[in-house]
């Protein structure tokens, strides 16, 4: 480095380069971490660029982990689960990251989990990340570049990545394409509706946590475990080799938590030998792929003023009835490609 005095120029200070971004990640600074997610959040087409290329270098060096999937509807206890998750593995020597998928702020416009003073004992550790939910109005791109950060964190050295859902919207699905293990937390006693169980949520869950089983809810948490070990039971394994299950415990009074972690190195066991957790890793990237060709040529398509002159018009005639819906997606597609 020698002794050169430091020049102070404006763009460097107000922003790390690319090779600052991947030296600060590499070293493990969280503050550069936060900003280096920061920048691959962001929407200007500057920092999409920097950030492609900085998730492209940070690739080899990404750590061997496991990512998890904790859904479940707000109050279910999700933070204290994680937070009690995140101690026990921080004991194990592992190092923990912390995400968090957040479609609520499309809806509501405010974050449910961005409220709340989060995990505040985990987020003490120097072991951990904690990553805040992002503000609401950031939303859509957030969820989209999840999968990148999770990358980044791997590259920082966490080989723990919990990935917080709330279970409305289209999150499960999203946070179930980008995980190894879906875990799915739920209350004693109460029918699905309330627990916010959609279709098809138990089918792409490998653990199933029934949480606050302490106090009078003990019994109770039982029977809702009883009630759900026998829906899997008709299930088809999601991840191959790994019967679905059914767990309680309160993550609260911080009991049976090593029952939970027990579970998560159980399956990873069971799927590492069997081949289905790198598979399922290559599918992942590969639909990952998919994904963002297909949003950039939606992109490029919405985003020509040409196209949204012709949808306006098109629109207003499908919507009187004068266009039939397929001549007329024919013919914004003919002018697109220029037919
Ligand atoms: P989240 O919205 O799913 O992240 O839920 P939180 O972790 O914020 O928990 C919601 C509320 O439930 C909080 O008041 C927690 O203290 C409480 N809670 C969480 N886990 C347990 C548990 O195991 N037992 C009991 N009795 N309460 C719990």
């Amino acid at each position: 480095m020698g002794n050169k005095p430091h020049t102070p120029a404006k763009s460097t200070r107000d922003e790390l380069s690319i090779a600052e971004h991947v030296r600060g990640v590499l070293d493990q600074n969280r503050r550069i971490l936060s900003q280096t997610i920061t920048k691959i959040e962001s929407q200007l087409p500057r920092h999409q660029e920097q950030s492609d290329q900085i998730v492209q270098a940070l690739l080899p060096h990404r750590k061997e982990s496991i990512r998890i999937a904790v859904s479940g509807i707000p109050g279910a206890g999700k933070s204290t689960l994680i937070e009690q998750l995140g101690l026990l593995a921080l004991q194990k020597d592992h190092r923990v990251a912390v995400l968090a998928i957040d479609p609520t702020s499309t809806i509501s416009r405010g974050s449910i989990m961005g409220d709340k003073t989060r995990m505040e004992q985990l987020a003490q550790s120097g072991k951990a990340f904690i990553r805040p939910s992002p503000t609401a109005g950031s939303l859509g791109g957030v969820a989209r570049k999840t999968r990148e950060t999770i990358s980044i964190c791997e590259a920082a050295g966490y080989d723990l990545i919990l990935i917080e859902t709330v279970g409305v919207g289209q999150s499960e699905i999203s946070a179930r394409s980008m995980t190894d293990m879906f875990l799915l937390v739920l209350i004693p006693g109460t029918g699905d509706e309330l627990q916010g169980i959609k279709r098809g949520v138990m089918e792409i869950t490998d653990l199933v946590i029934i949480n606050k089983a302490d106090g009078t809810n003990r019994s109770c948490a039982l029977e809702t475990q009883q009630k759900y070990q026998n829906v899997l039971h008709f299930l088809t394994p999601v991840s191959r080799g790994w019967l679905q299950k059914v767990e309680t415990c309160s993550a609260l009074l911080n009991q049976r938590i090593d029952i939970i972690w027990e579970n998560i190195q159980q399956f990873q066991k069971t799927t590492r030998q069997n081949g289905f957790f790198q598979q399922r890793r290559s599918l992942q990237a590969y639909q990952w792929f998919l994904d963002i060709v297909e949003q950039h040529l939606k992109e490029a398509f919405y985003s020509r003023p040409p196209i949204q002159r012709e949808l306006q018009l098109l629109k207003e005639e499908i919507l009187q009835n004068k266009l039939f819906p397929t001549l007329a997606a024919r013919r914004i597609l003919d002018l697109f490609f220029k037919k």
